[in-house]
């Protein structure tokens, strides 16, 4: 085999395996794609928390009607539930 064939077989197999690295990129974002649209879907009725994954439950600790995580990273609340406490926070001796 003479230079000239081995560095057109060197450029071949080079390109053969971008073609690999290429191809395995683009089945792992079909993946993850895959994956967002059925948590997407799953979320419809049932939220998880997006910093651990674990499905959120109901605050029954403060009776604000929301969502928590049960690790506490977060919580999901109507906006009338934040208005109502924001309200309630500027103007304390009023009920
Ligand atoms: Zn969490």
């Amino acid at each position: 085999m003479s230079n000239g064939e081995k560095d057109k077989l060197g450029e071949l197999m080079h390109s053969a395996r971008i073609a690999r690295e290429l191809e395995w990129v683009r089945k792992h974002e079909e993946e993850l794609l895959a994956k967002l649209r059925l948590r997407t879907k799953a979320g419809e009725q049932n939220a998880s928390c997006p910093e651990c994954d674990k499905k959120l439950v109901e605050d029954a600790e403060h009776g604000t009607g929301g969502l928590v995580c049960p690790e506490r990273h977060g919580a999901w609340l109507s906006w009338d539930t934040i208005v109502k406490m924001l309200d309630r926070l500027a103007h304390p001796e009023s009920k």
